[in-house]
């Protein structure tokens, strides 16, 4: 038996039930008052009719002859296999209490069975069974082919047995009282129940959560638990008894069809659950392949034979088996924690399936738990996986919380510095504008206030002046016969003198509170807010003193000794507005003083 088979024929077999044996005479098989349910396979003699040729009447013949041999090993499997099978038995009812028993193939996937009794009278009996035949014509509503037997107590009754299946070839046949049997069947119902019942609740309960959430791995994860129900319900000949029970092409079909979408769903829901695109791109590629030849699987097994796509199938499923481990072992390798869980499910689902292999070779004894191993473990795979995908979201979901506060912190710091340059550039900026600003307001050959400047603090000073009631005074000075000395030194000798005459009464006015300016060429003025005339006067000579004080030195040629005249006059608050009218009396009385001989100290009230 290939492995292929054997997988097939492992899962196909899930819902037989624990047989004792009993037993028998070799050959002939008794059925004594005790005997309630009884395993023929180590009872029953079988026949290869690899060319499915053989009449009945030729069966009988080769069976008389002694051509039918014992199933080799007691094992009623025997894989993928052309033509039909022949199995015999010899049965002797020992009770009468029960002259009606009821056999079972416990094996729902056959397509064609056929049941001849033989009695010792002659006559021969027959029944028809297997899933080309609607599921109402079975003796008994079981997902199970079965077949009711009269039985006669003390006769001994030939059963010949014929499969024809493009499925896997088997024949674990079971005989049962009818009491019996409604005790397994309740017992294997129950079993089925709370599988089914796990699966569904998994299926809302993920439902809701993909509903919710939007998560495509909840999506795949309901695909794969759903396909993957539908696949066990296909094996069980569940699919078969409720879902189509007249559909003999789909029950055909619906294992195949099954698989691949199941699949399909596995290595779609491990590629988002591990996010291979990310973490393993040519593990991603594979997994993408694998998914393909699964639609492909899928597509053929509508249209090419079953007992071809079936093995084929079933040899992927082996590989994918392979294949999702290593992904998910790959992927916790590259520190993805919740690929831990997600092997973990998966090894369940592995181990179900071990155990029921190890079952089917004899190596550990069939137990309710060992039987439905597969069902067992893959309710645990599925419910582990329900786990590792919430898993799965509360790390994503911390893994974002981190990344988001990480980004939080690193978007204050750039704020933050982003800041200090926005305030440095501005203080700088600031700067450079008030340096602009003063510069604006600076005469450039003498570094005093401009006469725009003056314009508008003279304005402000006389303001205040009369709204204080205070006097305020105003100086013009002149230097004297300043073109001569342009004319006797040069230009540049006299722009020298023009500064050291600036910086002369600058010093002058250092104890005042005043305001001076370049007025224009070789003039000068001064505002002396809160002094009054006589004050003025006394300011007005030390400036002239300071101007005429020494000669001037100049870089550019001889020291030049120059002299400055100054007209006063002392504005008394509420009498003028206007600067300029202010001004042109001050003018007046320093006209007044150049006409009095220069270097010398005139009033406008001298003036006039
Ligand atoms: P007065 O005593 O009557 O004031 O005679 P003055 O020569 O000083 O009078 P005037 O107004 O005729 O001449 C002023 C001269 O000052 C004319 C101009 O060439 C000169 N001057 C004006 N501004 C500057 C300057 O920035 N630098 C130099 N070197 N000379 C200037
Ligand atoms: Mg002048
Ligand atoms: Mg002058």
């Amino acid at each position: 038996m290939t492995r292929t088979a054997v997988l097939l024929a492992l899962l196909a077999l899930l819902a037989s039930c624990a047989l004792p044996c009993s037993a028998s005479a070799a050959g002939v098989i008794e059925l004594s008052a005790d005997t309630r349910e009884i395993a023929l396979s180590a009872h029953v003699t079988y026949r290869h009719d690899s060319a499915a040729t053989d009449t009945l009447a030729d069966a009988w013949r080769t069976l008389d002859a002694g051509g039918f041999e014992p199933l080799p090993g007691g094992n009623p499997a025997f894989g993928f296999q052309d033509g039909a099978f022949w199995v015999h038995a010899r049965v002797v009812n020992r009770n009468p209490g029960e002259p009606r028993w009821l056999m079972v193939q416990t094996y729902p996937l056959s397509d064609r069975l056929d049941v001849y009794l033989r009695y010792p009278d002659g006559r021969v009996e027959h029944q028809a069974g297997g899933d080309t035949l609607p599921f109402g014509e079975r003796a008994i509503r079981y997902r199970h082919p079965n077949f009711l037997l009269d039985l006669p107590a003390g006769q001994p009754v030939d059963i010949l047995f014929r499969v024809q299946s493009q499925s896997s070839m088997q024949v674990p046949l079971v005989l049962y009282t009818p009491g019996a049997f409604t005790e397994l069947s309740r017992d294997a119902q129950l079993a089925i129940g709370l599988y089914y019942g796990i699966l569904l609740a998994l299926f809302f309960y993920n439902l809701v959560l993909w509903l919710v959430l939007r998560d495509a791995s909840y999506f795949w994860y309901l695909f794969h638990i759903s396909a993957f129900g539908l696949v066990l319900f296909c094996l069980n000949g569940l699919g078969f008894e409720y879902l189509w029970p007249n559909n003999i092409w789909l029950a055909d079909k619906s294992v195949p069809l099954s698989i691949s979408l199941a699949l399909i769903g596995m290595h779609q829901f491990a590629r988002v659950f591990l996010g291979l695109g990310d973490r393993w791109p040519a593990g991603n590629r594979v997994s993408m392949i694998a998914i393909a030849a699964f639609a492909g699987f899928g597509i053929a097994a509508v249209f090419v034979p079953y007992r071809l796509i079936t093995p084929a199938v079933s040899l992927a499923v082996l590989a994918s088996i392979v294949w999702i481990t290593v992904v998910s072992v790959v992927a916790l390798r590259k520190g993805y924690r919740p690929a831990r869980l997600f092997l973990l499910s998966w090894s369940m689902f592995l181990a179900g399936t071990a155990v029921f292999t190890l079952v089917a070779f004899g190596v550990i004894p069939k137990t309710f738990y060992t039987e439905y191993g597969v069902q067992i473990g893959s309710a645990l795979e599925m419910l582990f996986l329900s786990v590792a995908l919430s898993y799965r979201y509360a790390s994503l979901r911390n893994e974002n919380e981190r990344i988001v506060s990480q980004a939080n912190v690193q978007l204050e710091h750039t704020v933050a510095k982003r800041t200090r340059e926005l305030r440095s550039t501005l203080d700088q900026l600031e700067q450079a504008h008030s340096r602009l600003r003063e510069s604006s307001r600076r005469d450039g050959l003498t570094g005093l206030y401009n006469r725009s400047h003056f314009h508008d603090a003279f304005e402000r000073l006389l303001v205040a002046c009369n709204r204080d009631r205070q006097p305020l005074s105003l100086l013009m000075v002149d230097l004297d016969f300043f073109k001569t000395i342009n004319d006797e030194h040069g230009h540049l000798v006299g722009d020298d003198v023009l500064r050291a005459a600036a910086q002369r009464i600058g010093k002058a006015l250092r104890p005042y509170e005043a305001l001076l300016a370049r007025f224009g060429g070789e003039e000068f003025v001064i505002v002396l807010p809160g002094t009054d005339l006589r004050a003025a006067v006394a300011v007005a000579e030390e400036v002239r003193r300071a101007i005429s004080s020494t000669p001037c030195k100049s870089q550019q040629g001889p020291s030049v000794r120059t002299s400055g005249s100054v007209g006063v006059h002392t504005v008394v608050p509420g009498t003028i507005d206007d600067i300029d009218d202010a001004l042109q009396v001050a003018d007046q009385a320093l006209y007044a003083a150049k006409a009095n001989g220069r270097d010398c100290v005139r009033t406008s009230i001298s003036a006039a």
